[in-house]
């Protein structure tokens, strides 16, 4: 039985990149040049790999030009600095991404505060964070405004409405409380983290559920408010000798979700191409800011 709507990101994803594509090339044809993002990735970690391609393929689509940078995993720290002034002084970059995780031996703390908060299309930089914050946001981090896209376009009211974020981490958790809680959206919301007591009692109270806790199908049936907006961050890899690649991915949230759910984001397929269309959306924002050209986020 299947009876949520489907929150289908990849489809939106599509249309939001047609949208920037158009947008990509007017902003050419006015300035001269397409919005351009680097990417700098320290090491081989083959997941890290795999998400820097799709999103340099996913710049090439809509006229975004894009490099990668590497550098091997025993870079310093200083060598690592160093690199991030060069982009951050490149006047023909507009956006600047570090991909995580770092080698243990860099702080990733200090990577995001070296970043100029300017070309700081992940929203990590310590003034970005503080902008969001305060109901100014610059840069959002991709994966949250990618959620809050989806809740736009699928209209779920957010208005009084009670969200549940499970995870609190900087990159998801943190910022999607954040944005829920701005003036624009007006949610009630709860943040969960590892050490919350009762998470079944509480998600049964949520509208508006958003799970990126890290932990496969964490999320049963039986936690979920039946009619209730469910968005599934988690990305894991599961073996499944039945897959012809002997393995699949699952999210956060049980398939059993659907049962109750009056929409649910699938993974893969949901929130994953959401983020990469929102790291394009931030790319062009950074171009036009740095032309000058204002606009609101949220
Ligand atoms: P993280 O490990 O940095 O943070 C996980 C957070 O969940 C922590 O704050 C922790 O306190 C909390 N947590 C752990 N166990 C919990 C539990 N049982 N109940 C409630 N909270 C719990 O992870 P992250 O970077 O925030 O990513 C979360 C998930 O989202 C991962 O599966 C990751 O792969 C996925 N992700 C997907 C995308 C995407 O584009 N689809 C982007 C980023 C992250």
């Amino acid at each position: 039985m299947s009876d949520a709507i489907r929150l289908d990101g990849a489809d939106l994803a599509r249309t939001l990149r047609e949208e920037l594509t158009g947008k990509v090339s007017v902003l050419n044809e006015r300035y001269g040049r397409a919005p351009a993002l680097s990417v700098i990735l320290v090491g081989e970690d083959p997941a890290s790999e795999v998400y820097v391609r799709n999103k340099h393929a996913a710049c090439a689509k809509v006229g975004i030009r894009s490099e990668i940078i590497r550098r091997s995993a025993d870079i310093s720290a200083e060598d690592l600095r160093e690199l991030i002034v060069r982009v951050n002084e490149a006047v023909d970059v507009d956006g600047l991404l570090v991909q995580l995780p770092l080698p243990a031996h860099i702080d990733p703390a200090q990577v995001r505060s070296w970043i100029d908060p300017h070309k700081d299309v992940d929203g990590l930089h310590p003034e970005n964070v503080g902008l969001l914050a305060s109901d100014q946001p610059r840069f959002v981090p991709c994966t949250p405004l990618g959620c809050l896209r989806m809740l736009e376009h699928y209209e779920i009211p957010t208005e009084g409405r009670l969200a549940v974020v499970l995870g609190r981490s900087l990159i998801v958790g943190r910022p999607m409380a954040t944005l829920l809680s701005a003036r624009s959206v007006n949610c009630t919301v709860t943040l969960c983290h590892s050490r919350s007591r009762d998470l079944p009692r509480i998600c049964a109270d949520a509208d508006i559920l958003i799970a990126a806790a890290g932990q496969p199908q964490l999320v049963e049936e039986d936690w979920i408010r039946p009619g209730a907006a469910v968005i599934d961050v988690g990305i894991h890899r599961i073996q499944d000798l039945s897959h012809p690649k002997g393995h699949r991915l699952v999210g956060d949230v049980h398939p059993n979700a659907e049962r109750v759910a009056g929409f649910l984001s699938p993974v893969p397929g949901g929130v994953g191409p959401m983020t990469i269309a929102m790291l394009l959306e931030n790319t062009v924002r950074a171009f036009q800011l740095q032309k000058g050209v204002q606009e609101a986020v949220v």
